[in-house]
């Protein structure tokens, strides 16, 4: 093959990594972003959910005084019954009392219930924690890698940019300018490699005289379609 073409070929690999780890290293501030925000959305979902525990065992709290007053009230309504003097006054604290009774069945009707509601909550909790502190340790792990591979992408960077001014030395002006034009023109792909016949970028058929002057000889060759330099891999 045509040293300046291998030369050419190398410059190729070397400035398509250089773009990926640019990118890929350009992307790094997102994605923290992205991984920390789902973590954030996690906490706070478990802290809502904590404080719903919370609110519950507050209620609860509320409703069991009411109870008490409730029964502190009935327990005065019945010594009351004992010293009423009238029918009437009789009836009407005997319907007082059976009110606060209703009164204290409802109340505790909604602790049983709220009872229920906590102990399926804190069983949910329990695994809900759980599985949060598992996904934060993953996320993080996930934020820690991201964060650390950032100097090893620079450094290996700095090779790449290192090792493409070597290959990029040792190709004519004339050729490096044509390979630069065609680059620009082509998304930063300036070489195909020819194979059965055709062009592997446009895949568009090279002209059979062509392809076997591409094979044979060491001149450089475009395709007649894409105007990229055409390479054949002759494992040499
Ligand atoms: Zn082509």
């Amino acid at each position: 093959m045509n040293p300046d073409l291998r030369n050419l070929i190398a410059l190729q690999d070397l400035e398509l990594s250089i773009a990926s780890l640019q990118k890929q290293s350009s992307q790094i501030p997102n994605k923290t972003q992205i991984l920390e925000n789902e973590l954030a959305r996690i906490r706070d979902e478990h802290d809502r959910e904590v404080a719903r525990s919370k609110d519950l065992a507050n209620q609860r709290r509320h409703l069991e005084g009411e109870v008490d007053m409730l029964q502190t009230k009935l327990s005065r309504l019945k010594d009351q019954l004992m010293i009423v003097k009238t029918n009437k006054e009789y009836t009407a604290m005997l319907h007082e009392i059976q009110t606060a009774e209703d009164q204290i069945r409802r109340e505790e009707d909604k602790i049983l219930d709220i009872m229920e509601e906590t102990e399926n909550m804190d069983q949910l909790l329990k695994k809900a924690e759980q599985e949060m502190l598992k996904k934060s340790a993953e996320i993080q792990e996930e934020i820690r890698k991201t964060t650390e591979s950032a100097p090893k992408l620079e450094s290996e960077l700095a090779r790449l940019q290192e090792e493409k001014n070597r290959v990029e030395a040792t190709i004519g002006d004339e050729l490096l300018a044509r390979y630069r034009r065609i680059a620009k023109a082509c998304k930063g792909v300036a070489l195909a490699e020819a194979k059965d016949e055709l062009c592997s970028a446009c895949h568009v058929r090279i002209r059979p005289q062509m392809y076997a002057e591409l094979l044979q000889t060491e001149n450089i060759y475009a395709c007649d379609s894409c105007s990229r330099i055409l390479f054949h891999r002759d494992n040499s």
